[in-house]
Formats: C-alpha cells, sequence, structure tokens
C-alpha cells in the first residue's frame, strides 16, 4: 500500500470519499477502473492503519441465506467476485486467487414460528438461485453429529458459495489498485460539509488540518460514523455503533468435521476457524448504541452467556480454552437493519453508502459496483439498488429483511 499523505494534492476533485475502508476503496476501485469514467477522486481516511473500523473487525463471512431476492442477489455477485478476483482486477500476478470455505451457514429453529420463517426463506433463496436445504433434527444429527439437537425443530443449510472468504486482501486489493488507478488517499478527517445557499448540494468539505476541498460528488462512507457525517450534511441518518464481540477459542477434543458458521435460536453464532479453533460472536442481552471509541470488553458475557450457550448446543465444547477476543462495531441502521444507498432526495451530489449492520463485508463488492453505476451512467445497469434508497428512512419503511444476523 502506498503511505498516505496528511494533506490533498488539490483544491477540487470530481468525486470525494468519506471514509476509505472495504465500503470506500470498494466504490473507488470499480469508478477508477472504468473506462467511462475519467474523473479525479480523493479517500479521505482519518486512520491509515483501520485500527477501529468494522472492516478489521470482521467475522469476513458470506451468505446467501437472506429473506429478500436483492440482498441473496448482492452475495452471489460477491461470491463471484471472490472466486473470479484476478479477473475482474485484470491482474494474475499482485491480485491472488482467493476461494470461499462454503462450510455454510446452520440456522436452527427452537420453534414453529421461526421453521415457518426458515421454510418461507428458503423459498425465496432457491427462487433466487441458491442452494438452500432444510433439515429435520435427524438429518443435523446424522450430517452434524456434534450437534445437540433435542430441542431443534428445524434446520435450514446452504453449502453453496456461503462460508469464510478472506475480505481483507479483497479490501486491499481495492485499495492498491484504486491507488495505481489514480486515486488519491490521504490520512486526514471531514469535520465539515459546506452546502450551497438553497441548500441542494454539497459543494465543499472542511479537513480536520483546515483545507476546503470542493467536489462534484461527495460519497458517505464512514462506516458506524456515518450519522455523524450526514449530519455535517444537513441529513439525520439512523445509524449508531453497536457492539459486537467475537472470541477464538481452542477445544480440547477438535469437531471431526468443519463446523457451519451455526447460528443458535439464542442468536449466538459460532464458525470453524480452522486448526482446532473456533469463533464465536454475538452481543450482550442490552445492545444500546455506544460511544465510537469504546471497544472494551464484556468478559462476564463470555463465561455467563456465551460459553454455556455453546457448550449446550455442542457438547464437545465443553472443554475449551479462549484464546484471543475481540469488539467490534456494527454501523446498525436501526429502522431495518439493511444498508442506505443512493443519493439524498434533496441534496442530490451527497451519495449515502451506509447502515451495512452485520453484512457489509460481503455486500462491498455490489455496492461499490452500484454507486459507481449511478456517477457514471445516472442509472444502476446491474443490480437495482432503489429499494436500498434514502426516501424509506424519511417514509419510514423499513425493508423487511427476516434474516438477519
Ligand atoms: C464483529 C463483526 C462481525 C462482522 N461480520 C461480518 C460478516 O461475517 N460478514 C459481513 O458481510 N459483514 C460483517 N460485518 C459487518 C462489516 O464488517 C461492515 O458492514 C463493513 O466492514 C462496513 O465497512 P465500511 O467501510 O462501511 O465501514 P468501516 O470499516 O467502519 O470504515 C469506515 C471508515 O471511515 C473512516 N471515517 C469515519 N469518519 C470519518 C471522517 N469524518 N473522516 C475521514 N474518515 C472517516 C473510519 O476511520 C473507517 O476507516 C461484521 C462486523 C462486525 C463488527
Amino acid at each position: 500500500m502506498k503511505k498516505f499523505e496528511k494533506n490533498p494534492k488539490k483544491s477540487t476533485y470530481d468525486i470525494i470519499i468519506i471514509g476509505g475502508a472495504i465500503m470506500g476503496s470498494s466504490a473507488a476501485w470499480f469508478l477508477s477502473q472504468n473506462p467511462d469514467f475519467d474523473g479525479t477522486i480523493l479517500v479521505v481516511e482519518k486512520d491509515q492503519n483501520y485500527e477501529f473500523c468494522s472492516t478489521a473487525h470482521t467475522t469476513s463471512c458470506m451468505r446467501q441465506q437472506f429473506s429478500t431476492k436483492l440482498n441473496v442477489q448482492i452475495s452471489q455477485f460477491a461470491a463471484d467476485f471472490v472466486l473470479n478476483l484476478q479477473e475482474y482486477m485484470g491482474d494474475k500476478i499482485k491480485v491472488p486467487k482467493l476461494t470461499i470455505n462454503s462450510f455454510g451457514y446452520m440456522y436452527l429453529a427452537n420453534d414453529n414460528d421461526y421453521a415457518k420463517n426458515l421454510k418461507e426463506n428458503q423459498k425465496i433463496q432457491i427462487e433466487a438461485g441458491a442452494a438452500t436445504e432444510l433439515l429435520s433434527p435427524m438429518e443435523i444429527k446424522s450430517r452434524y453429529p456434534f450437534y445437540n439437537v433435542e430441542d431443534i425443530v428445524l434446520g435450514s443449510i446452504n453449502l453453496v458459495n456461503e462460508g469464510y472468504w478472506d475480505s481483507m486482501t479483497v479490501f486491499n486489493c481495492w485499495r492498491n489498485k484504486a491507488q495505481e488507478n489514480g486515486v488519491e488517499y490521504i490520512e486526514n478527517e471531514v469535520v465539515d460539509i459546506i452546502k450551497n445557499k438553497s441548500g441542494d448540494r454539497v459543494l465543499c468539505i472542511k479537513l480536520a488540518s483546515g483545507e476546503l476541498i470542493t467536489g462534484e460528488n461527495f460519497i458517505n462512507a464512514s462506516g458506524p460514523r456515518a450519522a455523524i457525517t450526514s449530519k455535517m450534511a444537513g441529513i439525520d441518518i439512523p445509524v449508531e455503533p453497536r457492539k459486537r464481540f467475537s472470541w477464538i477459542f481452542k477445544a480440547e477434543e477438535p469437531l471431526d468435521r468443519q463446523l457451519p458458521l451455526t447460528i443458535d435460536p439464542s442468536g449466538i453464532h459460532v464458525r470453524e476457524n480452522g486448526g482446532g479453533t473456533y469463533q464465536a460472536g454475538g452481543h450482550g442481552v442490552e445492545d444500546p448504541a455506544v460511544g465510537f471509541d469504546d471497544f472494551t470488553m464484556d468478559y462476564d458475557l463470555w463465561e455467563e452467556k456465551v460459553w454455556p450457550i455453546l457448550a449446550h448446543r455442542i457438547p464437545n465444547f465443553e472443554s475449551i480454552k479462549l484464546i484471543h477476543d475481540w469488539a467490534g462495531h456494527y454501523s446498525m441502521n436501526t429502522l431495518d437493519q439493511n444498508a442506505i444507498v443512493g443519493p439524498h432526495g434533496e441534496v442530490q451530489n451527497f451519495i449515502f453508502l451506509n447502515g451495512f449492520s452485520g453484512h457489509g463485508t460481503q455486500q462491498a463488492p455490489a455496492m461499490g459496483r452500484a454507486v459507481a453505476e449511478l456517477l457514471i451512467y445516472g442509472e444502476y445497469q446491474t443490480l437495482n439498488m432503489k429499494p436500498f434508497h434514502f426516501d424509506r428512512i424519511e417514509k419510514e419503511k423499513p425493508i423487511i429483511e427476516n434474516a438477519i444476523i
């Protein structure tokens, strides 16, 4: 990666992207590699070490088990992009070949209402081309003998292009290639946004170092801080930082086959991590918005809630050793936990790339591509992202997506 300078080289750019982690870098790459775009791009990133961004804390898995067709299609493009990364990026030397470790997501239902939900979701997924299978408790047990299924009524799993992928490598490729294409990344912070007198266009950003930089279009890719950035442009969005904990542990007796990313009915999830280690994730009983710099761990949560749940579901996990843990932030869209993408209705040159909650890494390929299409051609050319536009926020009309983790 080319080290970021502090100050921009110019005082005006065609596109200014606020936040340079996975979303900002996806947009930067999709724009800069498009032969129909010859504009200038500035990415402002407040921390070039990316220490606290969501991207650095992800579980890095993708799934096709959503309940809306569009979310399934977005993840299908992610799978296609990851599996054909070298071809998409036009480089078989510096860009590695990636795979997806398709251990699948195993959703477990312990009551009939949730089982009905899984059945309905499966229909939508199959229609969209996913390979989701519904499993009875006996079928679950025969495929994965390590589960305790005594309280389970149904399972749902998809073993095609669903599981772990190396999102950090894709992010690095996007950023490096965007820089090679002439995109300028600086380490600085956007502290204010200035609009024209009538308030329908953003004119410029103000940097922490004091400069005012003008632009034609502005993309808000600032993750959990998205609401602060939008507020600078006078727009409220319902996005807030919510803490999500991750725990890596080693089992004294590892499982005899790969563990799917298992979503226990309690909401706790756990997946294969390789070498006899596993990664669990979850959040506290209370789930408030937290401070942007609050990454403290809740150790009681592991001891009192998470470990007992894991040991109940997979008795091998009674004897485990915790080896690593961390807290990260979801950029939680509190209206419907789905993306807010596209232009603002009035401030047309302010583009959202926000609110991805727990599924932003897998949405980064489709969302970066969508924003690039919008800015270059004035319309979506592949997947139509209009259902994710800001107008639903104003009208308080949530997208109903049942499969949220
Ligand atoms: C524990 C955990 C597990 C997850 N697991 C998954 C998963 O398995 N699959 C999945 O698809 N998704 C997952 N996610 C969600 C995913 O990580 C995020 O949706 C995604 O990384 C969001 O990327 P982003 O670029 O929008 O935000 P971020 O990665 O947070 O990046 C925002 C960037 O903006 C910068 N910034 C903010 N404000 C300013 C400013 N004013 N000026 C300049 N720069 C600014 C920040 O420094 C930051 O680098 C998980 C998230 C967490 C926390």
